[in-house]
């Protein structure tokens, strides 16, 4: 810190200026000096050339001394013969009229300049001082011009060393004086670096000039003109030796230059063969002949173990084949080089994935040497590749095949039987029965479980050669490749079914489920494999519509059927909007006192062609279309409307009521609420006269919102009743949490209820629970007088079925109800009034 301060305290910079100008003075009093002095008397031609030829080509004539900065120059050796021959004075003022000329080829400055002149003057005029001061002692010698006299040469030699001596340091000394300030560095320093080699050029100038003396006063001045070109081609020919030196030791630098650029860039390529990519060469048969670390590091081999092997050998057995096809066309010349993306097997077999290019290194004939082998790891981004592969042709959950995987098999399988007649295969279509309802109820993390499970089962039911694919939700198919005949497909149908129909574990507890399966086989001739599985899809749900669990073969009819679905659906959506959808009212009778309570409205599809259609062929198509909503609608605003004009053409009819289905997809319509009331406001009919029936699965299926949407329903003051109840879920156990009023014991239970106990058991539990409840019950499908018998005596409160009378149009109901208000007064019976045509429509359903 303290060292920082000082420096800059004491910035010797400052002193530069000042002391080229005290110099540049003291030069100029010393040539003033030296001329006022000079002996003017002595001036001859000889002088006038020497002066001359000292400041026009003296400072360019000069030697560069080897390995020192300094310079012997012939105007040096000029200016100490001047000294000496016409004393200190004309010393003086040549040598500052020569430094002030050759300063003016390098120096742009005239400060400088002057400084150059007036340095070489002081220097000068000091060492013309020293001599005659030193001279002084030496006898008989009075001044320096004496010295060159014969007899002198003694007091010669010393005085050309005092000469050149003094001069060298005056000289030297200012000149580093000057440096030392102007870069502010110590003066020592400089003058060490770059002033002390220089004593040689005095020196060599003093000795020069003692020999030209001695000659010039031993054979005459005019001796100094014919030594003067033997100087010249001394000088000449050692600058010329020099220069070739200095050359050829510029030529060695550049040498040694080029070769360290070599070892680097060898160096270089080391580094690059030994760390980047793998490389090798190898023998045009196959042996490693070097190998790079790199490439050891990714086989996982020493060097030595590799140089012992060859390629074909890591090659993975997969790819020799091809490998060998490419590698043998690089070696025949016909491709310059080759570059593929192949696999190695490393030391712990290990497959490792690797960009690879070869060329080939011939001889001057042609003829191969070796290949050079750049081999790239690319395993990590083949792995990113096939996961990106994988994610998109295989389901997230199960990792199974997805649809665009099992097509693509499909396919090949489809060319395959194109090609080869007796190929044959199937296509199983699986899909779980109520897989919804298990989802819904357990959560989706085991529904999810299930699924994985489920996959797993059928895996183990299927050969190396099947594809099992997950389609998305419960839905599976699986592509049954190379069989003998269609049993071989069905054996594995009925081993899939068997496998599923164990009990699942889920979170400890024992699940059960099933699964409906299609099957289509390649027989049919199919074009596409879209084809197939759409005919395997329609088995299917054949099986489902068959009581599931269980496997159906897509046969001709099937497709037939599913045609006619299609033209169907095509239909209804006319149908809708042509009003080709009627209503049917089937009569409610209470079986205390033969009333009629009320009826059902059941919808009926007057085709323009077909005739009548029962809802079991269009409803289900309305269902999944989600045209059961509009017609939903339009049955119950009928209905409602209908009730209405009976109510009022009839003073009995004011009680009585009408029940309208409601299907899932209605129930889950936010705004049904709403919609029921416009209806009922529109239509004026009392809340309390519509009932809504809903089945037990509708509710199950939105557990979670079917209570919100039920007490919505109640809150508007209609009825509510449990359809089809006992054949969905059956829990008794929900039945108080849903505010119903009514229960609707399903037709099979009266069906069979007189020749099987247990139906029997069933109808009077749920009559009593019923009561218990509080609730009415109405029995469906009541056809028999026994089931009647049967019915009243258990205390059914209501039934409905053709023994009391089928479904009917509009016009065949007021009928109906005159005459049962006439029935109940005259006591008849009311079986003669069944319309013969609605049963026999029962002919119509599927
Ligand atoms: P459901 O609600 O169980 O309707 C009772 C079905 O039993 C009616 O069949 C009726 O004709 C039939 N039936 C009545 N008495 C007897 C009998 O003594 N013996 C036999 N074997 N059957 C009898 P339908 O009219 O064919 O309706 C079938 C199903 O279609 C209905 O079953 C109902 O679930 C649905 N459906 C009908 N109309 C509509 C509608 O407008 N909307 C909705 N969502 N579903 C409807
Ligand atoms: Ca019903
Ligand atoms: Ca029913």
């Amino acid at each position: 810190m303290n060292k920082v301060t000082a420096r800059k305290l004491f910035d010797k910079r400052r002193l530069h200026a000042p002391f080229m100008w005290l110099v540049t003075g003291a030069g100029a009093a010393a040539c003033l000096f030296s001329a006022y002095r000079l002996n003017v008397a002595a001036i001859d031609l000889e002088f006038m050339l020497l002066a001359f030829v000292t400041v026009t080509f003296g400072s360019r004539i000069g030697v560069q001394i080897p390995k020192v900065k300094a310079e012997i120059t012939v105007s040096d050796t000029f200016v100490f013969l001047i000294m000496l021959l016409y004393g200190g004075e004309a010393a003086v003022l040549v040598a500052a009229a020569d430094a002030l000329c050759s300063s003016m080829r390098f120096a742009e400055r005239w400060r400088t300049r002057f400084f150059n002149a007036a340095q070489l003057a002081i220097s000068t005029l000091i060492a013309a001082w020293a001599i005659l001061i030193c001279v002084d002692s030496i006898k008989d010698v009075d001044t320096i011009i004496a010295l060159g006299r014969p007899g002198n040469s003694h007091n010669l030699i010393i005085a050309l060393f005092i000469m050149a001596s003094v001069q060298y340091l005056a000289n030297s000394g200012l000149a580093a004086a000057r440096e030392s300030l102007k870069r502010d560095q110590p003066f020592k320093i400089v003058w060490q670096k770059h002033f002390l080699w220089t004593s040689i050029s005095y020196y060599a100038g003093a000795s020069a000039a003692g020999i030209i003396v001695t000659l010039i006063t031993h054979v005459g001045f005019y001796a100094f003109f014919v030594a003067l070109p033997i100087i010249g081609i001394m000088y000449f020919t050692y600058r010329t030796y020099r220069k070739n030196i200095v050359e050829a030791e510029q030529h060695a630098i550049d040498q040694e230059n080029i070769s360290q650029k070599l070892m680097q860039s060898e160096q270089h390529f080391r580094n690059a063969f030994d760390h980047a990519a793998g490389m090798a060469l190898i023998s045009p048969l196959g042996h490693w002949l070097q190998v790079n670390s790199s490439l050891c590091q990714m086989l996982g081999y020493t060097e030595e173990q590799l140089l012992k092997m060859n390629f074909q050998e890591m090659t993975h057995p997969e790819e020799l084949a091809e490998d060998l096809v490419h590698i043998y066309s690089v070696l025949e010349g016909k491709v310059k080089s080759d570059q593929r993306e192949k696999r190695y097997l490393n030391k712990s077999g290990k497959e490792i994935w690797v960009l690879q290019s070869a060329s080939l290194v011939a001889n001057s004939q042609g003829e191969p040497l070796h290949m050079i082998l750049q081999i790239q790891d690319i395993t990590e981004r083949k792995l990113a590749e096939a996961q990106v592969q994988r994610a998109a042709f295989h389901d997230a959950l199960t990792g199974l095949p997805n649809r665009t995987l099992l097509s693509d098999r499909l396919s090949l399988a489809l060319a395959r039987a194109k090609r080869i007649s007796s190929h044959q295969f199937a296509v199983l279509f699986l899909d779980l029965d109520r897989f919804k309802l298990v989802n819904d109820s357990l959560g989706h993390t085991l529904g999810d479980q299930l699924l994985v499970e489920v996959s797993r089962r059928v895996e183990r039911c299927m050969r190396k050669m099947d594809t099992l694919a997950r389609f998305g939700g419960d839905e599976f198919a699986m592509l049954v490749d190379s069989i003998a005949g269609p049993q071989d497909a069905i054996h594995i149908a009925e081993r899939v079914l068997e496998a599923i129909s164990k009990p699942f574990d889920l979170n400890g507890h024992e699940h059960f489920v099933s699964a409906s399966i299609g099957i289509a086989f390649s027989q049919s001739g199919y074009q596409a494999p879209e084809n197939i599985l759409r005919d395997a899809d329609t088995a299917m749900y054949r099986a489902k519509a068959n009581g599931k669990a269980r496997y159906e073969i897509f046969d001709a009819k099937m497709h037939a059927a599913a045609v006619e679905m299609m033209t169907l659906e095509r239909e209804l959506r006319r149908a809708v909007d042509r009003g080709e959808i009627e209503v049917y009212y089937q009569p409610v009778i209470s079986l205390d006192n033969n009333r009629l309570e009320s009826f059902e409205a059941l919808a009926r599809w007057r085709h323009p062609t077909r005739g009548l259609i029962l809802p079991a062929q269009f409803i289900p198509i309305a269902e999944e279309t989600g045209l059961i909503v509009p017609v939903g609608m339009q049955v119950l605003r009928a209905a409602c409307r209908q009730l209405r004009e009976w109510q009022t053409r009839n003073s009995e009819g004011n009680r009585l009521c009408v029940s309208v289905n409601l299907s899932s997809r209605q129930f889950a319509q936010t705004d049904l609420v709403e919609q029921i009331q416009h209806i009922l406001e529109e239509t004026s009919l009392k809340p309390g006269c519509l009932c809504l029936e809903v089945t037990e699965s509708v509710i199950m299926e939105k557990a979670e919102t079917a209570t919100e949407m039920l007490l919505r329903l109640k809150d508007l003051g209609v009825r509510l009743s449990i359809d089809d109840f006992g054949t969905g879920y059956s829990s008794l156990s929900y039945l108080h949490r849903f505010p119903f009023d009514i229960l609707k014991i399903d037709q099979s239970f009266v069906s069979r209820m007189c020749r099987d106990k247990d139906s029997k058991g069933i109808v009077e539990t749920i009559v009593t629970l019923a009561r218990n409840l509080n609730k009415q019950v109405v029995a469906e499908g009541v056809e028999t007088a026994e089931q009647l018998a049967v019915l009243k005596s258990l205390g059914c409160d209501l039934g409905q079925g053709y023994l009391l009378s089928a479904p009917m149009p509009v016009e065949d109901v007021d009928r109906f109800i005159s005459r049962s208000f006439d029935w109940v007064r005259d006591g008849g019976s009311l079986i003669d009034s069944v319309p013969q045509s609605e049963v026999d429509a029962d002919a119509f359903s599927m």
